[in-house]
């Protein structure tokens, strides 16, 4: 079988960081570091699960909600996917995101979409390790830029 393009990206050289891994046609798929890639250190499962709940709340009820794909956790635990389409441009992504990381880090109250029927595992969930983790990625994403976005740029 091919090596699939994500898997040629060497993951001892990435940083936190929102980068473009792919674009098909109109869709874009950014991987958003939440941790070094073969650090050591990895997004526990429960603030993880917290995370994405309250992630692809904020973006689907945002204004971009028609233009938002997908919203997940990767399985190595070092960040999430985000999908985009409509020519959605990249400051669009960065700015959202961070609007985004924001809400979280500020979130009060019951996590959405947290009742049994609504979640496959609604006990697992760690709302001050999502609060933290959103906190960190604010400072990290701050001053990101469209160009910061390629995985091989170099400031
Ligand atoms: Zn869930």
């Amino acid at each position: 079988m091919k090596t699939i393009a994500s898997f040629t990206v060497d993951h001892d050289k990435l940083e936190k960081g929102m980068y473009v891994s792919r674009v098909d046609g109109d869709v874009i798929t950014y991987d958003i570091r939440m941790v070094k890639p073969n650090g050591g250190v990895y997004l526990p499962s429960p603030a993880m699960h917290t995370f994405e709940h309250l992630f692809a709340t904020y973006v689907r009820n945002s204004a971009y909600s028609d233009q938002i794909i997908y919203v997940g956790p990767m399985g190595c635990r070092t960040g999430f996917y985000f999908l985009t389409r409509d020519a959605m441009s990249g400051e669009q992504a960065i700015a959202l995101v961070r609007e985004c990381f924001a809400f979280i880090a500020d979130f009060e109250g019951k996590i959405p979409g947290s009742e049994r029927k609504e979640c496959g595992n609604y006990l697992e969930h760690d709302l001050p390790g999502a609060k933290a983790t959103a906190a960190d990625m604010c400072k990290v994403l701050e001053h990101w830029t469209g160009p910061m976005l390629q995985y091989d740029y170099q400031a």
